[in-house]
C-alpha cells in the first residue's frame, strides 16, 4: 500500500528560524514541526484553512517551543516531544525518545535521539516521505552548537542522521547556511562540490530564497561535520592519523572560534 505524500510548507519566522507545516489532504492531519512563533504558524494555517492536529517538538529552546501553548489553545492539537526534556516542553501530551516510532493517520514517524545541542534533542524521520526534521542538530553545511552535551554526543547524533537514506530531505531549524559555507570552505577549500554549492547559496540568499531543505547526499559531499574521515580535510588540519571523533571535535572547536 502506498502512502499519500504529505504537503510540506516551509516558512521563515523569528530572526532566522524556519517553521514547517505538513499536511495530508485526505485525513486532514496537519503537523507543525516545532512552534518557533505562534503568529507566523497561525497565519499559514489560516491562509490554508487547516486545523493544526499535532506539534512535533525537537528540543526545549524557546525559539522551538514558544508557540506551543497558544497554538494548543487555538487548535487543541496534540504535542509530542522529547522524553528527556518533557518537563521543559510546554503543553506536552506524549513523550518519545530514541528508537521509538509511531503513526499519525498512517504516516510512520521514527524518533532519532540527537543529543549534544541539548541533552534530549530528537529528530523526526518520516521514512515514507523521505524527510527528516533535524532542528538544531544537523544544518545545511553545519551542525548545532554544543550547549549541553559534548562533542562525542553530537558526533554520535550526526552519525545516526548520516545513516538515513541518501535521498532523505533534511529540514533544519535555522537559515545559517551562508555563514556555514564560509566556515566549511576554511577547512575544505579544495572541495569542488562545496565551492560550487557555496556560490549557489550566495545567489539564493541574494534573492532572499531559502537554502533548505537540503539532502543527506549533498551534506555528505559538502558538510565538514559529516566528513571527519575525508583525507583532504584531515590533511588540511594536520590530523591524518587521528580518530574521526578527534577530527570532528577539532572542526567543531574551530567553528566556535570562526
Ligand atoms: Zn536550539
Ligand atoms: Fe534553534
Amino acid at each position: 500500500m502506498s502512502v499519500n505524500r504529505l504537503k510540506a510548507f516551509q516558512f521563515p519566522c523569528r530572526d532566522d528560524n524556519y517553521g514547517v507545516i505538513l499536511h495530508d489532504p485526505q485525513s486532514g492531519l496537519t503537523i507543525s514541526i516545532d512552534a518557533p512563533e505562534q503568529e507566523a504558524i497561525a497565519d499559514v494555517l489560516e491562509s490554508k484553512n487547516y486545523r493544526l492536529t499535532h506539534i512535533l517538538t525537537t528540543h526545549h529552546h524557546g525559539d522551538h517551543v514558544e508557540g506551543n501553548a497558544g497554538l494548543k489553545a487555538q487548535h487543541d492539537c496534540q504535542i509530542i516531544g522529547p522524553v528527556e526534556e518533557q518537563s521543559r516542553i510546554p503543553g506536552i501530551d506524549k513523550a518519545v525518545g530514541h528508537g521509538d516510532s509511531f503513526e499519525l493517520e498512517g504516516h510512520r514517524v521514527e524518533v532519532i535521539g540527537t543529543p549534544g545541542h541539548t541533552l534530549g534533542q530528537i529528530a523526526y524521520h518520516f521514512p515514507d516521505q523521505c524527510m527528516a526534521f533535524c532542528a538544531d542538530a544537523l544544518f545545511a553545511l553545519g551542525c548545532g552548537r554544543i550547549f549541553e552535551g559534548d562533542a562525542e554526543m553530537m558526533f554520535t547524533a550526526l552519525n545516526r542522521l548520516a545513516s538515513l537514506p541518501d535521498d532523505t530531505k533534511i529540514y533544519a531549524g535555522h537559515e545559517y547556511t551562508l555563514a556555514n559555507a564560509k566556515f566549511a570552505l576554511s577547512v575544505d577549500p579544495n572541495n569542488e562540490v562545496l565551492v560550487t554549492r557555496a556560490r549557489e547559496i550566495e545567489h539564493l540568499r541574494d534573492d532572499g530564497k531559502p537554502t533548505l531543505p537540503t539532502t543527506l547526499e549533498v551534506e555528505k559531499q559538502t558538510n565538514p561535520f559529516l566528513r571527519a574521515g575525508d583525507p583532504a580535510i584531515r590533511q588540511h588540519l594536520g590530523m591524518e592519523s587521528a580518530s574521526d571523533l578527534a577530527v570532528f571535535t577539532e572542526i567543531r572547536a574551530r567553528k566556535d572560534r570562526f
